[in-house]
């Protein structure tokens, strides 16, 4: 017998600046929930459309402790980094960085993107590492959209992209650190989904357009809005009404993201997330002494 979660808590995204003054619509952190072990942010970044020239990004800034994930919506973004990797991230594209004992990168719209102008989307978890992966070499891993594997449920009014872990069928491609569970749902009028979650892990969607319902009594709650679901349950349900159409954007579209939780002390400041204060230290001493490495332009 499976047993269905329950909502615990809805928290509505906070929409702030980020980097070089990009908006992002953040569930987390906030004065509210500070993070959601193993993850430590959710940006949601736009979606916005720029004129022509008028494109924001992240200039050149450090990271250690932890991975990021950027997962593109529209728009072109590229990066570059102090180990010297540079690429660009496309729709439907993954960017896994594990930060590990230091990286400098930027993450700017690409050339040709800023040039043109047009509509920007995306989103970047933070995935906390445990202690003794905090230290490990930096380490990349891009998945372009066309490997990241698409399940559908049997009636078809589901499908989803499997960034990491498993759902309706399809299995993740990116080896990771910390487990996590990283699903992309694309849900059609009268779509039910009921995806397993292992017990004891740290569970919640996020809305990305449209309205979905959740948990034992169907609840419906819409986007930019994070559901953390409730402890007791080994799986989560996800669907849309009979009558829903999705914004006039599209679809109903709902991340759920979960994983285990790490459950060590949390020290951050800024790009670093460590375990202690001298460990924080550290990281501000290497990184304005050059350790962390820089940037070639
Ligand atoms: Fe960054």
């Amino acid at each position: 017998m499976s047993a269905v979660r329950s909502i615990a808590h809805v928290f509505p995204a906070v929409q702030t600046t980020e980097g070089g003054g990009f908006i992002v619509n953040r569930p987390f952190p906030t004065r509210q929930l500070m993070d959601f072990d193993p993850f430590l942010l959710l940006d949601e970044m736009g979606p916005v459309d720029y004129a022509p020239g008028a494109a924001k990004g992240a200039p050149d800034h450090p990271h250690r402790g932890f991975e990021t994930v950027t997962y593109m919506l529209a728009g072109r973004f590229g990066h570059k980094d102090s180990a010297g990797h540079s690429g660009t991230l496309a729709p439907g594209d993954v960017q896994w960085m594990t930060a590990g004992a230091g990286v400098i990168h930027s993450e700017m719209p690409d050339p040709e993107f800023t040039r043109t102008g047009g509509r920007m989307h995306g989103l970047q978890l933070w995935v906390n590492l445990p202690a003794r992966d905090k230290m490990i070499a930096p380490r990349y891993q891009e998945m372009p959209h066309a490997q990241i594997p698409q399940g559908r449920s049997a009636d078809g009014l589901a499908t989803v992209k499997v960034i990491a872990g498993e759902s309706l069928g399809a299995k993740a491609a990116i080896e990771i650190r910390t487990p996590i569970l990283y699903l992309h749902f694309t849900l059609a009028p009268g779509a039910r989904v009921e995806q397993p979650v292992p017990a004891g892990w740290n569970v919640f969607a996020y809305g990305l357009s449209g309205t979905a319902q959740y948990g034992v009594n169907g609840e419906a709650i819409g986007a930019q809005q994070m559901v953390a679901f409730a402890g007791d349950g080994d799986t989560v349900t996800i669907s849309t009404p009979e009558n829903e159409t999705g914004d006039a954007a599209g679809p109903t579209e709902v991340l759920l993201i979960g994983g285990l939780p790490l459950n060590e002390p949390v020290v951050r400041y800024g790009p670093f997330v460590m375990n202690t204060e001298q460990e924080i230290r550290q990281a501000v001493l290497d990184y304005q002494a050059g350790r962390m490495g820089h940037i070639a332009h």
